[in-house]
């Protein structure tokens, strides 16, 4: 393999330049010369490419975002689009592509790898909801960007003796809500995967006033219900003074975590030595501490479940 392309999709994730990074120079490394594509599958469209070189990825470890920058693209769900997008790519001479973003950027490196060009995926997203890896680039640092900002927000709602409702991203799934919730020491969490109980968590709030606890914190993922209407809840059977706090896209951005800037190190270099071993629309993970790959196609259809016994402690320390 002589020259590979790297791009970013889909929604962005801190980690991603820390991946560019490490695709770029284990490319160099080899002898491979390497192209950044601009905005996602909307740059293949456009020929949007740049020649990548050692110092063009300098700098940028710590930053948040992606330099290639990132988009959706609605023409690469055409076959004419995505026929046009893998032209582009060939005609440059590019031989194997990288393809950093979430699931539905996976889904598009399949399309590409069927038109007979191999593609490598990184799972990279806050939302951690890729099946075959434990984590995502982009996860760790935005649960601790959620734990920052409950640590603040429980120094206010102590003060005013206040129920604070904070809600995070994650509208099909609760990972950011377990883990920052967890984290937190939040009173309870409600996560897409399981209905939540309005009564239980005025029960729970009531159950601490009684002891004396002078706030309590509720975590919601945004796919559960709008934070707003759960306070309305609980202000209305409480008559409790509550207050809502949405993080948004605060949680996007940031300097990635060691964390993450370790594991985009590692599957940066893994993607590329996947490619230069012949790899067809492979996707790399981790499991454990070991970073593996696996059929892209496959993994999409493998389960990806939150750890309920995380979510049941959860429960009991915050009794
Ligand atoms: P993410 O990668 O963060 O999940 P999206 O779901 O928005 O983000 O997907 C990013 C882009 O990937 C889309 O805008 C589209 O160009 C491409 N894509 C997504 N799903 C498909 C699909 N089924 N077939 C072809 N391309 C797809």
């Amino acid at each position: 393999m002589k020259k590979i392309a790297v791009l970013t999709s889909g929604g962005d994730a801190p980690g991603m330049n820390a991946a560019i990074r490490a695709v770029v120079r284990t490319a160099i490394y080899h002898g491979i010369e390497i192209v950044g594509v601009k905005r996602g599958y909307a740059g293949l469209l456009k020929k949007d490419f740049t020649d990548l070189k050692i110092g063009s990825v300098a700098d940028i470890i710590q930053r948040g975002g992606t330099i290639l920058r990132t988009a959706r693209c609605d023409e690469f769900f055409t076959p004419e689009g995505r026929e046009s997008a893998v032209n582009n790519l060939k005609s440059t001479g590019v031989e194997g592509l990288v393809a950093i973003g979430g699931d539905g950027t996976f889904r598009g490196a399949v399309e590409i790898d069927k038109l007979g060009l191999p593609v490598v995926g990184i799972p990279g997203t806050i939302d951690n909801d890729i099946p075959c890896t434990q984590w995502t680039i982009g996860f760790d640092t935005a649960v601790n960007t959620a734990v920052d900002a409950i640590n603040k927000i429980r120094d206010t709602a102590t003060s005013h003796e206040r129920v604070f409702v904070i809600e995070v991203m994650g509208r099909h799934a609760g990972f950011i809500a377990l883990a920052a919730g967890l984290a937190g020491g939040a009173e309870s969490i409600a996560i897409p995967e399981r209905d939540y109980d309005i009564n239980e968590i005025v029960a729970r709030i009531l159950r601490g006033q009684k002891r004396g606890k002078l706030h309590s914190i509720i975590l919601v993922a945004e796919g559960v219900a709008s934070a707003l209407e759960i306070s309305q809840k609980i202000h209305k059977l409480t008559r409790l003074d509550t207050r809502v706090t949405i993080l948004g896209h605060l949680q996007r951005g940031g300097t990635p975590t060691a964390w993450d800037r370790i594991l985009a190190s590692k599957m940066g270099s893994e993607a590329v030595n996947l490619l230069m071993q012949g790899a067809r629309k492979r996707m790399v993970g981790i499991q454990g501490n070991k970073i593996e790959n696996f059929d892209i196609q496959w993994a999409l259809n493998q389960p990806h479940e939150i750890n309920m016994d995380d979510y049941i402690l959860s429960g009991i320390l915050a009794i």
